[in-house]
């Protein structure tokens, strides 16, 4: 039991360090939040002395006191505006705190990890849980001030009448047990509501990037069900949540207006009875909110903890715990690698399934080494494994001689480029692009890259150039022009290395010739490993290696492998018939 209420705090321990940041900031919230709780415990007590005064028709001290009244409410409303103020301040720092950090920590998941989950996951926590960290700092304040001053008033209430004071301890307990049956309630559909939010973020996420093929497979109806459905359970928890408090409002309403009632009752019953002056009546009387409410503040803080505890968890599970596994680097560090590389007996698989089996190969400095095989071989697969976004189960990988699970990340991803067969180009502009992969870019560099690239002739056709945007994911231009701006952010980067990903779609001839240009302009100035879907691409490289179900079957130049290897023979072939 202690053991768990300790547990209960150790992720508020988690958060502190982002509110220390900001102290400054908090402890004159806090100090403001002093002043509002001590003025705002006098106010009633000045009411209550107001009517007395004017039940006994003392009107110039009324008057006095009316000024008095005005003038603490006027003051404070300045405080009230300061603290809010620092509230808002401190909230927003915080959240952004917490949102960067699990932002940089997403990006450290291990691909593994990545791929087992949908993206709604992350942004969920991202978006909506982040908020709640810093939020339970100002609601415990908040809520602590308020506590501290009604056990005040209750204590106050214990020396001016006992009957009094006990009529209010029941009234507390009532109120309380009310609202702990709705917290828990509610906090069990806002679990259940959460995880289904997180998923229905995802397939919005899908619905957004995926709107373009949606529309093409003319599968918008089936699409949609699927939305629908979602989105409708999702808005059923919280329609469910809203039940729970409506329903708990209006019973923890109509109990309040029977315990004022009560306590009218009681008054009046007291006083005839000379147990209690009208001056100590109205003054009990003007406080029963407030103290009725001691209980309920005790309550509300016990959800906005669950709450702020259910998200914090979400967050700090992303941050340092073991349920999304970091990727891990070792400490060497290369600065500029001579870019050869080895694979020796590598075994690797996603899951059980063996992917890649026994693959052994080096590829040397400034070669140009191609791979071809069925697709599902395990291509890509060798080009995930050198840049470190899989770790392999067996056998090890050599940059430049050095096992990659001893280097840093930059000098495996520093020197290392993959341009994939359908690369990411950013929702910016070309510049911003190509300045992605390096801030301090040239103008001469980036043209000079763009040249290699075969894209510069193109971007001096665009009526902005370099600084058109280009939709989100690279909507607005063509497959071909995406490959070659991805060649062109490999060349900016200047890596010794580059793995390139030959797009299968169907190029048109000159989009395939200005890539082939490209590649061929890399030739011997770069380490180049090509995974090639046409001939014409291989038939250049200084060797092929041809990868069958996981397994290297064979190794040699285009003449040798003409006559050595059954497939590469008959890829051959079909390449000729269909070009014929
Ligand atoms: P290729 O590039 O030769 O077409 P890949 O290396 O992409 O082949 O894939 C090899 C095998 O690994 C395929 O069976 C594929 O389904 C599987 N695979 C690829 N990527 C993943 C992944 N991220 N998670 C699980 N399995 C994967």
């Amino acid at each position: 039991m202690k053991k768990k209420f300790v547990e209960r705090f150790n992720v508020l321990k988690k958060a502190l360090p982002y509110a220390a940041k900001h102290k400054k900031i908090f402890i004159s919230y806090i100090l403001l939040n002093i002043i509002l709780c001590v003025l705002g415990a006098v106010v009633p007590l000045l009411t209550a002395k107001q009517l007395i005064k004017l039940t006994d028709g003392l009107l110039n001290d009324l008057v006095k006191i009316s000024i008095l009244i005005l003038g603490i409410q006027l003051f404070m409303n300045i405080i009230r505006y300061f603290s809010r103020r620092n509230a808002h301040r401190f909230f927003h720092l915080v959240s952004k705190d917490v949102q960067v950090d699990l932002a940089d920590e997403v990006m450290k998941i291990e691909c593994k990890d990545l791929d087992k989950n949908s993206s709604g996951v992350f942004i969920d926590r991202l978006v909506k849980d982040t908020t709640r960290i810093a939020d339970i700092f100002i609601e415990l304040n908040f809520s602590i001030m308020e506590i501290v001053t009604n056990i005040g008033l209750l204590l106050a209430i214990f020396v001016i009448n006992k009957v009094m004071f006990l009529y209010y301890v029941f009234a507390i307990v009532l109120v309380y047990v009310i609202e702990r049956i709705r917290i828990k309630k509610r906090l069990e559909i806002d679990k259940k509501y959460r995880k289904i939010a997180e998923k229905t973020t995802g397939l919005i996420g899908e619905l957004v990037r995926g709107v373009r093929d949606i529309k093409v497979l003319n599968a918008q109806d089936s699409f949609m069900k699927k939305v629908n459905t979602e989105i409708t359970k999702v808005n059923d928890e919280r329609y469910k949540m809203s039940t729970v408090n409506r329903k708990y409002t209006f019973l923890a309403n109509s109990v309040d207006d029977i315990l004022e009632f009560l306590l009218v009752l009681l008054g009046v019953f007291m006083i005839y009875s000379k147990y209690l002056t009208i001056a100590n009546f109205v003054i009990i009387y003007m406080y029963r909110s407030k103290v009725f409410n001691l209980l309920y503040m005790v309550s509300s803080l016990i959800e906005w903890y669950k709450d702020f505890e259910l998200s914090a968890n979400r967050v700090f599970e992303v941050i340092d715990s073991d349920v999304f596994k970091k990727e891990k680097f070792g400490k060497k560090h290369l600065k500029k690698v001579n870019g050869d590389f080895e694979f020796k007996n590598v075994s690797f698989g996603y899951d059980d399934k063996k992917v890649l089996k026994n693959v052994s190969f080096k590829v040397r400095h400034n070669e140009t080494v191609s791979f071809v095989g069925k697709s599902g071989s395990g291509k890509t697969t060798i080009f995930s494994l050198l840049a470190k976004l899989y770790d392999v189960t067996e056998g090890e990988i050599l940059i430049d001689g050095v096992n990659v699970n001893k280097l840093d990340r930059n000098s495996i991803r520093g020197n290392i480029s993959i341009i994939t067969q359908n690369p990411y180009i950013f929702n910016a502009t070309i510049r911003e692009n190509l300045t992605l992969v390096k801030d301090n870019l040239k103008e001469k560099d980036m043209i000079k890259a763009c040249k290699m690239a075969c894209l510069h002739d193109y971007v001096m056709s665009l009526p902005d150039g370099y600084d058109t945007l280009v939709g989100e994911g690279g909507i607005t231009l063509s497959g071909g022009q995406r490959q070659r701006l991805a060649i062109a952010r490999a060349l900016v980067q200047n890596t010794e290395i580059i793995l390139f990903d030959e797009a299968t779609s169907a190029l048109d001839n000159e989009t395939q010739e200005s890539i082939q240009k490209a590649i061929n302009n890399m030739k011997r100035k770069y380490t180049i490993m090509i995974i090639a879907h046409r001939l014409s691409t291989v038939i250049n490289s200084d060797r092929i290696l041809v990868l069958n179900n996981g397994v290297i079957e064979a190794t040699g130049t285009h003449d040798e492998l003409l006559n050595s290897n059954k497939y590469y023979k008959k890829l051959y072939n079909l390449e000729l018939s269909k070009d014929s």
